[in-house]
């Protein structure tokens, strides 16, 4: 089955990129949900966090920590919010796991 983040990792579905290395890629969301939207997901397919092995916790880890990167250089020293939907009841649209970086809003709490 196609995987339309796997297409973005080919390069055969344009997006507009702001980070990537061998294992991991950064990219705008195609419809922003803030002034700041962007997704960080790892090259390997890997569908949701319940389909991680342990083989997977590095380029977990990896994520991370270059979101703090990312944010420092977007200017999101205020802050930012991190989401992963993870499944149908957790609002999850697309089977390659990802981790939405939000900034450059207030945040409402509790989420929708
Ligand atoms: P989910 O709902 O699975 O947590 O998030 C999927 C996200 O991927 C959505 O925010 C959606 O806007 C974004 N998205 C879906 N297709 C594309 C695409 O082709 N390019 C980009 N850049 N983002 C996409
Ligand atoms: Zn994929």
């Amino acid at each position: 089955m196609s995987c339309v983040f796997c297409e973005i990792v080919k390069g055969n579905l344009n997006s507009d990129i702001i980070y990537e290395d061998e294992e991991i890629l950064a990219f705008k969301d195609i419809e922003p949900k803030a002034p700041v939207h962007f997704l960080v997901i790892p090259k390997k397919h890997i569908k949701s966090v319940l389909e991680l092995s342990e083989e997977d916790l590095a380029v977990i880890s990896k994520i991370f920590w270059n979101i703090k990167d990312i944010a420092q250089n977007l200017g999101l020293e205020k802050g930012f919010r991190i989401i992963n939907n993870c499944g149908d009841d957790g609002g999850q649209t697309v089977s390659h796991i990802h981790f939405h970086v939000l900034g450059k809003r207030k945040m409402n709490w509790p989420p929708g």
